[in-house]
């Protein structure tokens, strides 16, 4: 029997309309702030669907588009300013960085009450210990993703493939924090087939087309596939695939499909990371 297909849209929408509900309960409309360095056509096209999203769920979004010379105490010095404007809630500096920057530098320098990609070091501490705040995108959108799909975490062998900071290590964290057993596997990990098959949840992001084969996976597991890979065919054509292999239906329970599935789920998180930003600093106001 083939996997049920998990696509990302509707779900999406089901956080969006979250995120919106909450967002008009706020004294003020969520305010988020994109800052993007050079024009990197794929930073160019993230930023653009990021705003064009908030702007369709009704969040106000302001985009700083700098130039490439940029240098990081100019960077440095806006976020600094950003940071002390309560008109702004969200700060979002859109990775990677012309090499002039440090990108440490810059992610540490965020106010953490408003660091909607959480990858603040305090944000990062947050999660390890339990108590999250704001949590980096991907891996939240995943999470909501199996719950609406209604997917036992507590108590699964959750098997994650890939150890970064944007996915791997964050997702780790949530897994834990919901009462699953994880394995974060990488590029070091022997014999990963044997330890991708004990995974109930299998997650991907390698970044390797097809790195997941049907024989890697436990029959019936739920499978997230994250990798967002271009790949062109002998005809010549462009296209995206993840790192799952399209085989592996035939195998999973359930299965994200590339694109349409993880993707959408992060910019709808990254927007309902902004709301929950505002309710955070709104509270922290009220109470003063
Ligand atoms: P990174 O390159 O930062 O990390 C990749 C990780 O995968 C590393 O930990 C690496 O191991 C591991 N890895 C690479 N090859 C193998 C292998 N053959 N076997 C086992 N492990 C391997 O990538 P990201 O985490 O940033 O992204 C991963 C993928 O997810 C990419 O395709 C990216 O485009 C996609 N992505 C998709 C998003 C979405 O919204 N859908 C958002 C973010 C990313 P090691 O540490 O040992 O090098």
């Amino acid at each position: 029997m083939k996997a049920q297909i998990l696509a990302g849209p509707p779900v999406a929408a089901a956080l969006l309309a979250d995120a919106a509900a909450r967002a008009s309960r706020l004294p003020a409309l969520p305010h988020l702030v994109i800052v993007r360095v050079g024009d990197d056509p794929a930073s160019v096209s993230y930023v653009r669907g990021k705003a064009r999203k908030a702007g369709e769920v009704g969040l106000r979004n302001t985009v700083h588009a700098l130039p490439e010379a940029t240098s990081q105490a100019e960077l440095l010095a806006l976020i600094d300013t950003l940071n002390r404007d309560d008109d702004v809630n969200g700060i979002l500096v859109q990775l990677p960085l012309p090499a002039q920057i440090a990108e440490a530098a810059v992610l540490h320098a965020i106010d953490p009450r408003k660091d909607v990609d959480g990858f603040h070091p305090l944000n990062v501490g947050e999660l390890w210990a339990g108590r999250p705040a704001l949590t980096p995108c991907t891996p939240a959108g995943i999470m909501y993703l199996l719950a609406h799909h209604g997917v036992q975490v507590a108590g699964a062998r959750a098997v994650i493939v890939g150890r970064s900071h944007l996915v791997g290590r964050p997702l780790a964290a949530l897994l834990l924090n919901a009462d699953a057993t994880v394995t974060v596997a990488h590029s070091r990990t022997c014999d990963l087939g044997a330890v991708t098959r004990e995974a109930d949840i299998l997650i991907a992001a390698a970044g390797c087309p097809g790195l997941i084969t049907p024989e890697m996976v436990k029959p019936g597991a739920t499978v997230i596939d994250v990798g967002i890979n271009r790949v062109v065919s002998i005809e010549g054509k462009g296209h995206l695939v993840g790192d799952v292999h399209p085989d592996v239906a035939d195998v999973a329970g359930m299965l994200t499909p590339v694109p349409g599935g993880v993707g959408p789920m992060t910019v709808a998180q990254l927007l309902a990371n902004t709301v929950r930003a505002a309710e955070l600093q709104h509270a922290v106001r009220s109470d003063v």
